[in-house]
């Protein structure tokens, strides 16, 4: 089955969407808010994002860019108001996949989402599988959830998220600056320490040796790098 984002404001298209497409076996996931819908869908898990342009928290535009801009490559159709045709062309190149302009009918929009996802399957699947291993540790990014030899690892929602960070960097030697803007998005307050402490719960709950980190490790002066092999 898969896995639709709606990011739209407007409570009635919401519904209305959100209703046809679960109609179509899809399996729906909301946000009425920009910055939340980029949070989640930061997550993964996701087969294809609709997003509205006009949106509280954070603009469609800034949400396809920034999403692009951290290496999520879900399919996004956007929505956007009969004759914006620069929203349209901004969308596209902002990484959008495709647009679809309001008043649309909802059987034009199942029809884009069906083809969308049919091209996403045949070049391989981005937003899906969603499947990182190593060593003895699996994180599936469809189910937010994390398994060693089998079993589910119990991580906070940062733990997580750093986590998933890592696996879908690996080997790059990734700063305490980066990852507070990454994963944290630099609230304020925090400091490079708070990346040090997630990392130390999370070698708790991943490495064999958590003294010795296998995974995880750090590079004095830089910060760390993940390794999966
Ligand atoms: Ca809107």
């Amino acid at each position: 089955m898969s896995r639709v984002l709606l990011i739209e404001d407007e409570v009635g298209i919401r519904m209305t969407v959100q209703d046809r497409l679960e109609a179509e076996g899809y399996d729906i996931e909301t946000a009425a808010d920009g910055q939340e819908g980029y949070e989640r869908a930061l997550l993964g898990g996701i087969d294809l994002i609709v997003l509205d342009l006009m949106l509280p928290g954070k603009p469609g535009l800034d949400v396809c860019r920034d999403l692009r801009a951290d290496g999520i490559p879900t399919p996004v159709l956007m929505l956007t108001a009969k004759g914006q045709l620069e929203d349209r062309v901004a969308g596209l190149r902002t990484g959008a996949d495709d647009y679809l302009v309001k008043p649309f009918e909802m059987l034009e929009l199942v029809a884009r989402i069906e083809a969308m996802l049919r091209r996403d399957k045949m070049r391989g699947g981005s937003g899906t599988g969603g499947i990182y291993r190593f060593g003895n540790v699996r994180l599936d990014a469809r189910q937010a959830a994390v398994f060693r030899d089998g079993e589910q690892l119990q991580l906070s929602a940062k733990e997580y998220q750093l986590l998933l960070y890592f696996v879908r960097h690996p080997r790059e030697a990734l700063t305490r600056d980066v990852l507070l803007q990454k994963v944290w998005k630099y609230r304020v307050g925090l400091s490079t320490r708070t990346v040090d402490v997630h990392v130390g719960w999370l070698r708790q709950k991943i490495e064999e040796q958590p003294r010795k980190p296998r995974w995880i490790v750090t590079r004095h002066g830089i910060g760390y790098i993940f390794d999966p092999e």
